[in-house]
């Protein structure tokens, strides 16, 4: 038997795990395989920041593992064909019974299981994914819901009815079960750049963060996620991206702190679980649509647009030389950090595609190629809302006002202050679009705005009707 980790880079709630640890004897070593897959993950336009992620948490896991008996043997393998290449062998030589795995929804992904399926390899797949089991919340018609609302309230009443299966962590062996003299030893570490080091690892985060967030964070977070000056979010996009933490274990102490929480979605607290389901809501989409993982619009009226995407537009978002400070301030943001705020990704990504007019999948390639918590579903479900092509998207009328969207949610300027120091002596009151008071003071530290904003919003209305 083999275990193959892929996007479940964790023993913590891992179904895959939990049947592998089943079916083997503890006494015996067992072999547990990742890929590492550069030219592939290169092609899915993974960033350097959530490779380095990636491999410090694989190198934990490794150790992990050698206390369950388990030898984890990383594997260079440029792409998908050469991993189904790998494993053809390795089951023939070995005569492996199972190849062990946790599904990802992505539709190369699926190919790949297919191609392994077709070739012979004997997987065995489960789901570490979601909390929800994907295609089990569906409307009347049997199909996935289209509104985020009505499958929010299915959801709920199915969790309510049927629960969710939570696993729990393997206990690890004695040194006794282990039999020291003959126990595997750690495989050579994978390199990792630093990029990622501002990120803890996620056993730490599982220790303090997530219990410090449920009860010092959540009460206040519909209150205060939308302001990027303040950290009232849990920071836990990255983990659950690379598959790292467990959504079911997130929910398990939710629900351990909040027993009512299920029923009471006017609670403070319900807020935060609302955002766990819309990313249940979005991986179901990819799931029930493989086409959303080949950058087709969800919404087929909009296939055939004929974006006018400016290249040079397009460099001065990516670079943050707007002239709209909040954006600017973003998307530095994004790329000296890898990571952005939700609000922010609303900001940036309305305005590339509103005002500027660019294609959103030039949007959603850029940031998969900077986060660290690139993910296909939450990234493409994000950028389709706020192009207005997406499934239960924002209305193409909607055109987010940078200025005032700036004053409501960074009203002192305090988050533009920090990604744009050129801007730090301003008045509060001119910060959010400065270049009235940057002329009048014959100030020219600042780029001019590259598109007036009212000019820009009545031409995205003209465009998109
Ligand atoms: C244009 C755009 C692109 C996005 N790209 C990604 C992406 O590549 N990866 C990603 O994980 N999220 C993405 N999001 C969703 C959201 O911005 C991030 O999940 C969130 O900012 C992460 O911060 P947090 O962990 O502190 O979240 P919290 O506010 O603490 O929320 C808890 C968790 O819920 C999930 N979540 C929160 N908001 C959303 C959402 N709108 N959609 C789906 N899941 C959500 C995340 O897993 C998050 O960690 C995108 C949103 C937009 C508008």
């Amino acid at each position: 038997m083999l275990l193959w980790f892929r996007n479940d880079i964790r023993i913590h709630d891992n179904p895959a795990l939990a049947y592998f640890l089943e079916q083997q004897q503890a006494s015996e070593t067992a072999k547990a395989i990742f890929f590492v897959s550069e030219k592939q993950w290169l092609a899915h336009d993974w960033s350097a920041i959530k490779i380095d992620f990636i491999k410090r948490h694989v190198n934990a896991l490794a150790e992990q593992l050698l206390a369950l008996n388990i030898v984890l043997e990383v594997v260079h393998c440029d792409d998908f064909a050469a991993q189904i290449e790998y494993l053809k062998n390795y089951c023939h030589q070995h005569s492996v019974s199972e190849v062990v795995a946790n599904k990802e929804i992505e539709f190369n992904e699926n190919q790949r299981d297919k191609s392994c399926l077709e070739q012979g390899v004997p997987l065995r797949m489960f789901e570490s994914d979601v909390i929800v089991k994907k295609g089990s919340v569906l409307n009347k018609s049997g199909e996935m819901y289209k509104v985020f609302t009505p499958y929010k309230r299915a959801w709920l009443t199915y969790v309510k009815q049927y629960g969710f299966s939570y696993l729990g962590k393997p206990r690890p062996l004695t040194e006794k079960e282990l039999n020291v003299n003959n126990s595997p030893k750690l495989p050579k570490p994978l390199t990792c750049s630093g990029a990622s080091d501002a990120w803890p690892l996620a056993a730490e985060v599982e220790q303090h963060v997530i219990p410090q967030f449920y009860q010092e964070k959540v009460a206040s977070y519909g209150e205060k996620r939308d302001f990027p000056a303040i950290k009232a979010t849990s920071g836990l996009s990255p983990y659950l991206a690379i598959g790292a933490i467990s959504p079911r274990y997130l929910l398990q102490l939710y629900i351990q702190r909040f027993p009512d929480i299920l029923v009471a979605s006017d609670s403070p607290e319900f807020t935060w679980l609302n955002e766990l389901i819309w990313r249940e809501f979005y991986r179901n989409l990819v799931f029930h649509q493989q086409d959303l993982s080949k950058h087709k619009c969800f919404n087929p009226k909009y296939h055939n647009v004929k974006w006018p995407n400016s290249p040079e537009l397009f460099q001065a978002w990516c670079e943050g030389k707007t002239g709209y400070p909040l954006v600017d301030a973003a998307m530095r943001q994004l790329n000296q950090t890898g990571w952005m705020h939700n609000r922010l990704r609303m900001v940036v990504a309305s305005f590339l595609t509103k005002h500027l007019l660019i294609d959103w999948r030039w949007g959603e390639k850029y940031f998969m190629q900077q986060l660290i918590d690139g993910d296909l579903a939450a990234n493409n479900g994000g950028w389709q809302w706020a192009a207005s092509t997406g499934c239960d998207a924002q209305p193409y009328f909607r055109v987010f006002n940078p200025i005032r969207q700036s004053e409501r949610f960074d009203p002192k300027g305090e988050f533009i202050r920090k990604y744009l120091p050129e801007l730090a002596e301003l008045p509060d009151k001119e910060i959010h679009f400065p270049h009235i008071y940057l002329a009048k003071n014959n100030l020219k530290n600042y780029w001019p705005a590259i598109v007036d904003h009212k000019q820009a919003r009545l031409a995205a209305l003209d465009f998109y009707r």
